[in-house]
């Protein structure tokens, strides 16, 4: 499976590819959890994207292309892969096609997940993280099996992301509006692009997803 998920946060991206990584043996490629993963540990790309991360913008083309392409050309990286985040603007998708070219690699589709707005701002809003394993959580439509445990690790630390807030979520939705927003067209014409109706229960879009890959492949 190498597929590409597209949506606004809060579309389900990350709850997806949680659940397609395990039944099919791909990784998760989610930018937006290396980044915060980096920034915890203080590493001099975490440290970086930081000021960007906290604002709600993107951090910048290069930084993200070179992240992308260090992982992809680690020896024995997986050639099975849901990207999660990546590519957010078109330079970026522009570079991602190059480098599958170089490594000889083929999308097999890109997915748009799209949800509409009232229910995108309630997702974010009540969404919460485990902070060990990035699982992801609602307090009202996904809350942990047993309260503040994480199913999937066991971790004891489920947060809220800082940029979950209200005022830094009306920011994101502007900055998918205007810079993510525009891959939606750059894969259609490629006829790569699948959009399917987010606003469903989890398990449905799963199966959506499921069949559109194994017609794609
Ligand atoms: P996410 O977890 O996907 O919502 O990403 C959280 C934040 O990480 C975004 O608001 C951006 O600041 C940053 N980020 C993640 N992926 C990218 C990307 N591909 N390009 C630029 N910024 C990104």
């Amino acid at each position: 499976m190498r597929i590409m998920l597209i949506g606004a946060p809060g579309a389900g991206k990350g709850t997806q590819a949680k659940i397609l990584e395990k039944s099919y043996n791909a990784v998760q490629i989610a930018t937006g959890d290396i980044l915060r993963k980096a920034t915890e540990a203080g590493t001099e790309l975490g440290l970086k994207a930081k000021s960007f991360m906290d604002l709600g913008h993107l951090v910048t083309d290069d930084l993200m292309i070179k992240l992308i392409r260090e992982k992809f050309t680690q020896p024995g990286f997986s050639q099975s892969w849901i990207m999660d985040g990546f590519p957010r603007t078109v330079a970026q998708a522009e570079a991602f096609g190059e480098l599958l070219d170089e490594l000889n690699l083929k999308l097999d589709c890109v997915i748009e997940v799209d949800v509409e707005r009232p229910l995108l701002i309630e997702r974010i809003t009540g969404r919460r993280v485990c902070r060990n394993c990035q699982a992801p959580y609602h307090i009202k439509f996904n809350p942990p099996k047993v309260e503040n445990t994480c199913d999937y690790c066991g971790g004891h630390d489920i947060y809220q992301r800082d940029d979950d807030s209200e005022e830094v979520v009306t920011n994101r939705l502007k900055v998918y509006d205007l810079q993510t927003s525009p891959l939606i067209e750059y894969y259609k014409l490629k006829n790569l692009l699948h959009k399917l109706d987010g606003n469903l229960p989890v398990e449905e879009v799963t199966t959506k997803i499921v069949n559109l890959v194994n017609e794609a492949r």
